[in-house]
């Protein structure tokens, strides 16, 4: 079965026989080299000081940002289940938000969030995402975090990157932090989180004790000596290393490149198909079409072609399907779900199979790969 769902990824060979090593203690010289080569790298990556790797999936790492950073408001973002999410974990801890709604296929307007920060003086932290997974929009989130950073420096800009961290090249120059998660384009399974810290996160930190197991700043303080505070998840620690360092050989902007080609080039051929693309401004980190036969299609899929995409939540359950483009992927897989879904297509009496999907796919992405 082919995975091509938009977390988890598929995790390669060189990743899983990583994986398999035998357990070794946390507590030891040797992971600790290992813990300090994968903060190195993920410092490298990200191009910000400082990270932490925290055992969770991604959502805790959403959860530990939020109470470590906001002390008085939150502003939220919601343009779908993610977004929604920060919303949802404030009103768990009782911080107050304020919360900009938008459809699911419409990323954050400038406008809105400048007047929320205007009518609301103690809004001290914004929590956005880069891809809103539910509906794959893009949100333009290094503009906002500019005018937010230009309009009053001391809001901490938190930014959730799950879905494009690896992805795309990130402008981090006014986040101050930046959450990442193993299962997306890392091609881990889910398990460990990522944060990023700016310098003027980590001053903050010195004043924000809270918490106890997410508690940031002792984290802090034990990873900064390439030790965890609690048991540290070894395995996928040693499977991320793998992960950058492989990445690293290959090049991130090769990476961001195929990416790119691999995402543009799907996009067109699903609209050459008849098909509609359902954000207003798609991330690169999945295709995601609305489609009156979603369902069916997606069923197909994994029945007839041994393709296992995402369909939608919420108010876009049977609505959408969403293909992956996360992580090293070669081209002959996102070339056989292409021609896949044409031949769902002809199956379901919309169109008559002519090979355009692949034609168009190749075209495109050997043109984009060639710019
Ligand atoms: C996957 C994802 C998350 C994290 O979800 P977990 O299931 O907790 O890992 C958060 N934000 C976005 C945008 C995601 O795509």
């Amino acid at each position: 079965m082919l995975l091509f769902t938009p977390g988890p990824t598929p995790t390669p060979e060189f990743i899983r026989n990583a994986l398999a090593l035998p357990t070794i203690h946390h507590r030891t010289q040797e992971f600790e080299s290992i813990f300090s080569e994968t903060r190195e790298l993920l410092k490298d990556m990200i191009k910000m000081p400082e990270v932490l790797m925290l055992s969770s999936s991604g959502s805790g790492a959403m959860e530990a940002s939020l109470l470590t950073f906001c002390a008085k408001k939150v502003l939220t973002i919601n343009s779908g289940k993610f977004g929604e999410r920060f919303s949802k974990i404030a009103n768990a801890f009782n911080i107050p938000y304020i919360e900009i709604t938008n459809e699911w296929d419409t990323p954050a307007g400038l406008e809105c969030v400048i007047n929320a920060l205007k009518a609301n003086p103690d809004i001290d932290a914004i929590c956005m995402q880069v891809c809103e997974s539910a509906g794959g929009l893009r949100h333009s989130y290094e503009v906002i975090a500019k005018a937010i950073k230009e309009y009053n420096k001391d809001v901490t800009v938190i930014i959730d990157a799950i879905t494009a961290m690896g992805v795309e090249p990130l402008d981090v120059s006014n986040v101050d932090v930046l959450i990442g998660g193993s299962q997306k384009a890392f091609m881990l399974p889910a398990g460990m989180s990522i944060i990023g810290l700016s310098q003027f996160a980590l001053e903050k930190l010195e004043s924000r004790n809270v918490g106890f197991y997410f508690n940031l700043k002792t984290e802090l303080k034990n990873q900064q000596k390439n030790t965890t505070a609690w048991s540290a998840p070894v395995s996928l620690a040693t499977g991320l290393c793998a992960f950058l360092k492989e990445a690293k050989k290959i090049g991130y902007e090769n990476i961001y490149k195929e990416t790119k080609a691999r995402s543009l080039a799907c996009d067109c051929v699903m609209e050459n198909l008849g098909l509609r693309i359902y954000p207003k401004i798609p991330a690169l980190a999945m295709t995601t079409v609305i489609d009156d036969d979603a369902e069916k299609v997606r069923k197909m899929l994994k029945n007839d072609f041994n393709v296992n995409i995402a369909g939608g939540q919420d108010r876009l359950k049977g609505k959408i399907f969403r293909i992956n483009h996360m992580g090293i992927i070669p081209i002959h897989e996102i070339s056989w779900v292409v021609n896949a879904i044409e031949l769902c297509l002809s199956k379901l009496k919309r169109r008559e199979f002519n090979g355009l999907a692949n034609q168009i796919f190749l075209q495109q992405y050997y043109s984009i790969m060639e710019s």
